[in-house]
């Protein structure tokens, strides 16, 4: 069966990149979308070529970060950007992966939807790739949709969603599609001059699949020279104020300003006849306060997928929110925990200069214990610390082992023989066999202590955050634990889970087991990481220099 279009004014995007990968084509479309988004409901849904049906079984040192929606889902890091730009919350299935594609064509082919038929890539695989489209625009009752084909043009993984995407253009009629194409345009070293030829081999091999593009999106060091822009459109079949440069930024926040700068909004409006100007205001004060940072503070994230700073791209998004809004430079600086278990460096050494540490969340035991030493360096010297998700874990153990004297208390995940299991396996995990989609997963309420640090920075009696983990504080040490001072200060509504904890007589010491840097955002910035940055600020330590 064809998709056909119910929904008359819908109307789409396309966003295809080419020549190499990391161009950021996710930023790209988040920056299309923020532009556009001020007066339309725009659903952006990403394509992604692996036959995983999702990324959550997939190591962040070879995927980057998970992200992870209010629903559950277990998505591309560039929902992150979807989020972060476009005023939206995202669903699981706005990600199509071949993975969930093929086991769905499976499913219907074992059930005999196609009886007497050969199942093929076309049409039956594009057929319901473009009916994904449009149950989810339907669903949603979008004004736009902003599909992002992952990859870069002529991957074979990729190739059914590039098929699907041209045969758009004749269900929906050319007036309802536009098609964007990030390319680069380097600059080598010795020539010193802004080369087009990737781009127009980038283009060739898209217009061989069926696709013209109408706006060309050149990454370049630097902007296009106009030259360089007459060179594209002409190679290209474009006119040339439709090739816009997409030049290196160090925040890409800066990004939907530049795109509007190059009239991005206004070939978007004209070509596919709508009109949502775009509001950047409030954006654009942020975006100055980052060109304009005052000292600077150094925040340490302990971690062991350090040598990737995408494994952590949230948390660096989140205090990028927290540098515009405070108005001073966040040097973050790596810490391989390992080093320090390992011994081949000290905690002091390993936190020199550091005004603030920030352990991340993780899995496995790599790492565990440099990561406790860290902590109790922190909770006994009064340095400034968030721990997130096994960040609350490992400052449980610490706790539990040097205020309450457990002797080894651990997570068993980490321990599987501990003697005080102050971390463990909740009963309804231990059934579960399957790896991909069984964790904690999604948002989850927290109720929040009178008179905490957390109600405080949070401004509420209850708070919902996105979760993604296995494990939690047990249940039969909440009591032990708070006999010797450790607050838990948020609670879920059943009151059997901590989900934030905090200590008393000290500048700044939250953990949660929740992932707020997740929906942190340029305007508002995740509340624990503010109160971080905050008190640093604040703390006049002699530390801060
Ligand atoms: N490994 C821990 C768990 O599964 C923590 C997970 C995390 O930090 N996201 O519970």
């Amino acid at each position: 069966m064809h998709a056909v279009n119910n929904t008359k004014k819908l109307k789409f995007i396309v966003v295809t990149g080419g020549v190499l990968s990391g161009l950021g084509k996710g930023v790209a479309a988040a920056s299309i979308g923020k532009l556009l988004s001020s007066k339309l409901k725009i659903v952006p849904m990403k394509l992604d070529g692996y036959l995983n049906v999702d990324p959550g079984t997939m190591n962040p040192i070879e995927h980057g970060e998970v992200f992870v929606l209010d629903d559950g889902g277990e998505v591309d890091m560039d929902f992150g950007h979807y989020e972060r730009f476009i005023n939206t919350t995202c669903k699981f299935e706005w990600n199509l992966t071949m993975g969930k594609v093929f086991t769905e064509i499976r499913e219907r082919e074992r059930k005999g939807d196609y009886l007497g038929k050969t199942v093929q890539f076309v049409p039956h695989v594009v057929d319901l790739i473009k009916e994904k489209f449009f149950q989810v625009a339907e669903k949603e009752n979008a004004d736009l949709m902003l599909i992002e084909v992952g990859g870069t043009v002529g991957d074979i993984e990729n190739e059914p969603y590039i098929e699907a995407v041209r045969q758009l253009k004749s269900d929906v009629g050319s007036e309802n599609i536009l098609y964007v194409h990030l390319t680069y345009v380097p600059i080598p070293g010795g020539v010193n001059e802004q080369k087009t030829k990737p781009t127009q081999q980038s283009v060739k091999m898209l217009t061989e699949r069926g696709i013209q593009p109408d706006v060309i999106i050149g990454r370049s060091p630097e902007k296009l020279g106009d030259n360089v822009k007459e060179k594209i459109a002409c190679f290209c079949g474009l006119k040339r104020n439709e090739v816009i440069s997409g030049v290196d930024v160090d925040s890409v926040y800066k990004i939907p300003l530049i795109f509007e700068m190059e009239g991005l909004s206004g070939i978007i409006h004209k070509k596919l006849q709508i009109y949502s100007p775009p509001d950047l205001r409030e954006w654009q004060v942020l975006v100055d306060n980052l060109n304009n940072l005052k000292e600077s503070i150094t925040i340490a994230i302990c971690g062991k997928y350090t040598n990737l700073e995408d494994s952590y791209a949230s948390i660096n998004e989140a205090l990028m929110h927290c540098s515009a809004q405070t108005k001073h430079k966040i040097d973050l600086k790596f810490i391989e925990t390992t080093n320090i278990e390992n011994g081949d460096i000290s905690i002091q050494e390993a936190l020199q200069g550091v005004n603030g540490v920030i352990i991340p969340g993780g899995f496995g035991d790599r790492g565990t214990e440099g990561k406790i030493e860290v902590i109790k360096h922190c909770r006994e010297q009064k340095i400034p610390f968030l721990g997130i998700c096994l960040g609350l874990q490992l400052a449980v153990v610490e706790y539990a082992r040097n205020v309450c004297e457990l002797y080894k208390a651990n997570s068993s995940e980490i321990d599987k023989n501990t003697l005080y299991p102050v971390v463990d396996f909740l009963p309804e995990q231990r059934k579960i066999e399957n790896k991909g989609g069984t964790m904690r997963l999604g948002s989850y309420k927290a109720i929040l202590k009178e008179g905490s640090l957390a109600k405080k920075l949070y401004k509420s009696e209850f708070v919902w955050e996105r979760h993604r983990h296995r494990y939690e504080v047990n249940p039969d040490y909440h009591q032990i634990l708070q006999n010797n001072g450790l607050v838990i200060s948020g609670i879920s509504p059943d009151e059997r889970l901590a989900e934030f904890i905090e200590i008393d007589d000290h500048p700044y010491f939250i953990a949660t087991q929740s992932h707020p840097e997740l929906k942190s955002k340029l305007i508002k910035p995740a509340p624990l990481f503010l109160g971080l940055v905050n008190s640093v600020i604040s703390r006049k330590s002699p530390l801060l220099k």
